[in-house]
């Protein structure tokens, strides 16, 4: 636990002077991130195999969902929250890019919230605990519902610029995050051009749009979020972490490694989540691989003796 120091904390106004609801405008933009994508899902099927969803569509879904997930897994969350590794400007400028396409946050946004999460794991002011939400079955279900995508209509917590003030400190940094609007417009771009390109044909566009772009961003959506809501209710607590954090096999796996989320709060500076050797990791993985082309360095770990020591 002494690792959770590293991370920057910022002292709490009261609850009281806190808003109950989010602006408007912020409630309205909410509402469409989670439910356009929910659109494409919609309309997915009708491009079925064959005749609106081919091997192109197949390679953009696939493709998009990887770079992107690892500019969350990889980028925002493992490098510019935690900073278990260091890299390059340019390699943190193409992260924060890829992971800005995933459209779960401008990147500072993103950083300072999950640091605070971090900071009050499971208290009444964790950004996005599913405790504290009730009793029983129902009281679960609220907690899950608002873990996963119902604290996006909450106003930000005061104070939120503190916890990043590293970063923001960096102009590229800086540049990276305000141009959130652009990385959104690329990440529906790319795919639809590709898709375009490709195929030659203007149907290849449109379905390189839906499968690329929007069922892509539905699926990194959920299964990002759901280490918010999944990972704090259900699978193995091998690590005293001092929160409701779980270790979850299923995310392990389709979060490319981010599913190992007790072992992340209970050695939150650690590069690797999966600590264990059945516990796949990809998101390690890569950062390994870019440590061998000289594309990462200063990668943390958790030393044995602490590993023994946290755990149950
Ligand atoms: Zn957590
Ligand atoms: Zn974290």
């Amino acid at each position: 636990m002494a690792e959770v120091a590293e991370i920057r904390t910022v002292d709490l106004p009261p609850r009281d002077t806190i808003p109950k609801r989010a602006p408007i405008a912020v409630r309205v933009a909410a509402f469409l991130v989670i439910t356009l994508p929910l659109l494409g899902v919609v309309a997915a099927p009708f491009f079925v195999w064959g005749w609106g969803f081919h091997w192109v569509d197949l390679g953009l879904l696939l493709g998009m969902y990887g770079l992107t997930a690892i500019g969350i897994t990889v980028g925002f969350h493992r490098l510019f929250v935690h900073r278990s590794y260091e890299t390059y400007t340019w390699v943190k400028f193409i992260l924060a890019a890829l992971g800005s396409m995933a459209v779960v946050g401008s990147l500072l946004n993103w950083v300072a919230q999950h640091r605070r999460h971090h900071q009050l794991s499971d208290t009444p002011d964790d950004p996005h605990s599913p405790h504290h939400h009730g009793h029983g079955v129902l009281g679960m279900l609220r907690g899950f519902t608002y873990a996963h995508l119902g604290w996006f209509f909450m106003p930000d917590p005061p104070g939120l610029d503190h916890y990043v003030k590293d970063l923001s400190a960096s102009r590229a940094m800086r540049i990276a995050s305000t141009l959130f609007p652009l990385w959104i417009g690329l990440g529906l771009g790319i795919p639809a051009v590709l898709g375009g390109l490709i195929t030659g044909t203007w149907g290849g566009v449109w379905t390189g749009l839906i499968w690329g772009g929007l069922v892509r961003i539905f699926l990194v959506h959920h299964v990002t979020w759901s280490v918010n809501s999944a990972c704090h209710l259900w699978g193995m607590r091998p690590y005293r972490s001092g929160d409701e954090s779980r270790n979850n096999f299923l995310l392990g796996i389709l979060a490319l490694g981010e599913g190992w989320h007790n072992s992340h709060h209970a050695f939150p500076t650690s590069a690797r989540h999966g600590l264990r050797w059945w516990q796949p990791d990809t998101s390690y993985y890569i950062i390994r691989m870019m440590s061998f082309v000289g594309l990462a360095w200063n990668i943390k770990l958790p030393s044995r003796a602490a590993q023994d020591h946290a755990h149950r």
